[in-house]
Formats: C-alpha cells, sequence, structure tokens
C-alpha cells in the first residue's frame, strides 16, 4: 500500500496551496524590508498590516491587539514571562494546570528557578480543569493564571470563560495557549475575558515558524526580543513577511464555511470512535466525550505499546502519533496520559489520531480498518 493518511494534524497540518500562492509574491519580487519606505518595502509592509487586519477581524478583536511572533512556543513564553516579570513587585505567584504544552510548563519552571511559585493543577479524568480547582489555588500574590483552551493530546476543551471570569473578578492576568483551538474553533475577544492568547499558524495549515500573541487592549506586557522598533516596539526583528501573509490567508481560509467544516469533522471523528469502541475490544477514549476539539480522537488500548501500533499503521500509509510530537523525555506513556490516571494496563497503548477539514470517510474507514487488524495482531 502506497497511500498516504495524515492523521497527526495536531503535530502540523499541510500548506495549503491557496497559502503557498499567496506567500510567493513576498519571497520573490516584493522581498522589501517592511521598514522601509520604498515601493517594495512599502508593499510589504500593506501585507504584513492586511494580515493583522485579517486575523484581528477572525477573533472580533482590534489590529492593534496582534503581535505576530515565530509561534506558538515564542508567544507562550513572551506572556509567561512577560506577565510573571511585569508584576513581580505584586506577587510571584501563577497557576498553570498539569496537561499544559511544554511551552507553557517549560517557561513556568524557569521561572521557578528564579523564586516564582507555580500551582500545577490536575484535571479531572477527561482532562478538564475546574473553575473550583482555579478559584481554590488562588491566593493574593497571584499574578497570572495560564490554562490551554484545547488540549493538544487528549483534545479536551477547558472551561475558559468561567476561569477568565474569576480571573477578571480578582484582576489577575489570564494566558490561554489556543494554538489547538485558534482556527479550529470559534472564538471572540468580545465573549471569552482572556488577556492574552497564543496561536501557531502552521496548526492551521499556514507555514511553520510564525505565530502570534493576542494582548488585550489595556494589557501591558513587556517586550520580549529586544531590538528594533517592530511591531511597536514590543517584539524586535524584522518581520516575517511571507510568513506573516501566509498566515493571513490560512486564518481566512479556516474561517470561510467554519460551521460546516467543524461539522463534517465531527461527524467523521464521531464515526472513527464508535466504530473503534464498538468492534475492538478492550480500548478507552481519552479526553472529554463531548468538550473537545472537532478533530481530536486519542484511545488507548489494553495490553499492547502504542509505539509497536503507531510502527503498523506507518506500514499501511497512516501517520498517526503516541500523543505531543514534542514529547522529548523519552517516556513511555505521556505526562498528559498519566495526569489523567488511565489505567496501568491500557495507558502504555495510547495513540492520538487527529482529522482536518480535508480528511475524507474512506481515510476513516481504512484507519479502523487497519487499527482492528493491527490491534488483533498485537493482542495475540
Ligand atoms: C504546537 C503547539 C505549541 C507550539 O507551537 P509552535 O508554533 O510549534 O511553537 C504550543 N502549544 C500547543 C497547545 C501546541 O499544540
Amino acid at each position: 500500500m502506497n497511500q498516504q493518511i495524515y492523521l497527526d494534524n495536531a503535530a502540523t497540518t499541510k500548506i495549503a496551496d491557496a497559502v503557498k500562492a499567496e506567500m510567493e509574491p513576498y519571497l520573490k519580487e516584493n522581498y522589501g524590508n517592511a521598514s522601509t519606505s520604498y515601493s517594495i518595502g512599502a508593499e510589504a509592509k500593506k501585507a504584513v498590516e492586511k494580515a493583522r487586519e485579517i486575523i484581528a477581524e477572525t477573533l472580533s478583536a482590534k489590529p492593534s491587539e496582534i503581535y505576530f511572533t515565530s509561534g506558538g512556543s515564542e508567544s507562550d513564553n513572551w506572556a509567561i514571562k512577560g506577565v510573571a516579570g511585569d508584576n513581580k513587585k505584586k506577587g510571584c505567584h501563577i497557576i498553570t494546570s498539569s496537561i499544559e504544552h511544554h511551552a507553557v510548563l517549560n517557561s513556568c519552571e524557569y521561572l521557578e528557578r528564579l523564586g516564582y511559585h507555580v500551582s500545577y493543577l490536575k484535571p479531572d479524568r477527561n482532562g478538564m480543569i475546574s473553575p473550583e480547582v482555579i478559584q481554590d489555588a488562588l491566593r493574593p500574590d497571584t499574578t497570572l493564571i495560564t490554562i490551554m483552551y484545547g488540549n493538544n493530546e487528549v483534545g479536551t476543551v477547558e472551561p475558559i470563560s468561567q476561569i477568565g471570569k474569576i480571573a477578571r473578578n480578582h484582576g489577575v492576568v489570564f494566558h490561554t495557549d489556543a494554538v489547538q483551538a485558534y482556527a479550529q474553533i470559534p472564538l471572540s475577544m468580545m465573549q471569552i475575558p482572556v488577556d492574552l492568547l497564543s496561536a501557531s499558524s502552521h496548526k492551521f495549515h499556514g507555514p511553520k515558524g510564525v505565530g502570534f500573541l493576542y494582548v488585550r487592549e489595556g494589557v501591558n506586557i513587556p517586550s520580549f526580543i529586544h531590538g528594533g522598533g517592530q511591531e511597536r516596539g514590543k517584539r524586535a526583528g524584522t518581520e516575517n513577511v511571507a510568513g506573516i501573509v501566509g498566515m493571513g490567508k490560512a486564518a481566512e481560509l479556516a474561517h470561510i464555511n467554519m460551521r460546516r467544516r467543524i461539522q463534517k469533522e465531527m461527524m467523521l471523528r464521531n464515526y472513527l470512535i464508535e466504530r473503534v469502541l464498538h468492534e475492538i475490544p478492550n480500548v478507552r477514549l481519552n479526553g472529554h466525550p463531548t468538550m473537545r476539539l472537532p478533530g481530536n480522537v486519542n484511545f488507548s488500548f489494553k495490553g499492547i505499546e502504542g509505539g509497536s501500533l503507531l510502527i503498523l499503521l506507518e506500514e499501511d500509509g497512516i501517520c498517526a502519533s503516541g500523543g505531543s510530537a514534542c514529547n522529548t523525555d523519552g517516556g513511555r506513556i505521556s505526562y498528559v496520559i498519566k495526569e489523567l490516571d488511565v489505567e496501568e494496563a491500557y495507558a502504555p497503548g495510547t495513540i492520538r489520531l487527529t482529522l482536518c477539514g480535508d480528511t475524507t470517510k474512506a481515510e476513516i474507514n481504512a484507519t479502523i480498518a487497519s487499527l482492528k487488524r493491527n490491534v488483533a495482531r498485537l493482542t495475540l
């Protein structure tokens, strides 16, 4: 079999053809520096500002609230280290969860080494961080709450609005890593009480190495990359014009017919979940049964090694993963799965399948057939 079925869209996505086409002029004739005044520079500047407007509109935000970065990791680092550093006199306590992406966890651990105190809250068995647990963790010296919008491994969508209200009531800055949620589900900054939001282009069919941080008007965070005056003096460095233009196009495409795409994705996802749960014995679905990202599926199969299953899936042309692409500790069981208290017999047999808008029913049928055959083979 030489078909390729790509079900690892939470790790990265294929760049859309229309995105590539939109970027091309800025890799060729419009190579000017966006901070210069002659025409090829002015063209680049115009394109960067157009992308900023498109992205702001998708969030019901203002263009002045969008800052371009090199991706989700930089946005998370900036938000967390920026708020913590700026509020040091007020307090040194940060609230986060134990199932955040490493960009958040490792930023927090770095701050701990500098003397900050961090509460890593444990989710429930569905991966949900309860607003009550956040409320109980608040201290007079808490200055930042950072909770992800949607979990990259198990897909659980967190109660961000409720958490944001708690943060607001206590005058605490609230950051959310929305890398898995932005451009996947509708987000309105008019409705969601978040102060800072991270997103990354390559998770929604844009180019790699570019992202943004939304900073609500009135919230002040210091510059993270010091240098020139780009991004209104908040993020130095010659703009990644082609990358930003590509991200703008990808954001625009993602928000055209978004609801219809979500419906289609969820239908296929639910079909995959239901058939696997019914047709393969001893399997469990990880993450919240309903409050989950439209494209996320995470299964644990009893008594097998997820790594062995991934190799067999790959032989059938199926790209999936054992959880996060960023699990560098070489651990057999992901830290997220551990935090969800998945039973010992099941935890090692965990795999993640993440769909996108282009995933077809034929691909899902082929995946189910491959899973059935290969899980049976491994459980012999
Ligand atoms: C991918 C991802 C990141 C990192 O984004 P990059 O652009 O790859 O740096 C951060 N958080 C979450 C939840 C992610 O899925």
